[in-house]
């Protein structure tokens, strides 16, 4: 079985769109969570996802599209960005984003989007947090995004290892407990603009980081019509 995970897309149609063409195909799509928010695309994002029978899990930013009090969270960017959302999705889009679970396990694969022991809010970025995630992972491997950043964090011996994947980079499905973060489609935040995905190909036991360009320049002046925070398109430039 050959699955496609995509997390943070946010609302970047034209990303999705340069990465469902990249990765071919497959079996199956899942996606963990921040379909919506900071982009100008949700609806057709949702649609999208809905047409191609995506699997996936709630993030932060699509429980508040949907009315959540995640808002309250949220930087003033980001909070402008939601209140644009939220005044402008269809009914099909929010209930869609309403009945997202926060957690879904497929196989050796348990999804969410922040973290095992907080599956929406937490941001694993460091060798502690992973560790207490792996303690709790209810299968072999999780499946993580919300920080943007492509990554994996491997228990071998014992210890944790933290690896950053370039694209290309491969990670063997061993009987190892691990980590995966596929970094984001519609937002990245390593430095590297490209929208970044993972393959699993699950019969091979092994599975690749990916990058690939889209026009970023069409979305930004998308964004721009839209009246979205300006340095919210500026970022999509720097990757950061
Ligand atoms: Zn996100």
């Amino acid at each position: 079985m050959r699955v496609a995970v995509l997390s943070d897309i946010h609302a970047n149609l034209v990303a999705l769109d340069a990465v469902l063409a990249a990765a071919g195909p497959v079996d199956a799509i899942w996606h963990l969570g921040d379909v919506v928010g900071y982009g100008p695309d949700p609806d057709g994002v949702v649609e999208r996802l809905r047409g191609l029978g995506a699997i996936g899990v709630a993030g932060n930013h699509d429980l508040a599209a949907a009315g959540g009090n995640q808002i309250d969270w949220f930087n003033p960017e980001a909070r402008a960005a939601m209140e644009w959302t939220r005044g402008r999705i269809s009914a099909t889009t929010r209930s869609w984003l309403a009945g997202l679970p926060g957690r879904h396990v497929a196989g050796r694969f348990s999804l969410v989007h922040g973290s095992e022991r907080d599956p929406v809010w937490e941001y694993v970025t460091s060798v502690p947090v992973a560790r207490a995630s792996l303690a709790v992972l209810p299968t072999q491997l999780g499946l993580h995004g919300h920080t943007h950043v492509p990554m994996a964090w491997a228990e071998r011996d014992g210890r944790v290892e933290a690896i950053s994947p370039g694209s290309g980079s491969t990670f063997a499905l061993t009987d190892s407990r691990a980590l995966l973060n596929p970094g984001s489609v519609g937002q990245p935040r390593d430095g590297d603009p490209t929208a970044s995905f993972l393959v699993i190909d699950d019969a091979a036991g092994v599975c690749t980081w990916h990058r690939v360009a889209y026009d970023i320049g069409v979305v930004q002046a998308a964004m721009r019509d839209a009246g979205l925070p300006q340095r919210l398109a500026d970022r999509l430039s720097a990757g950061l």
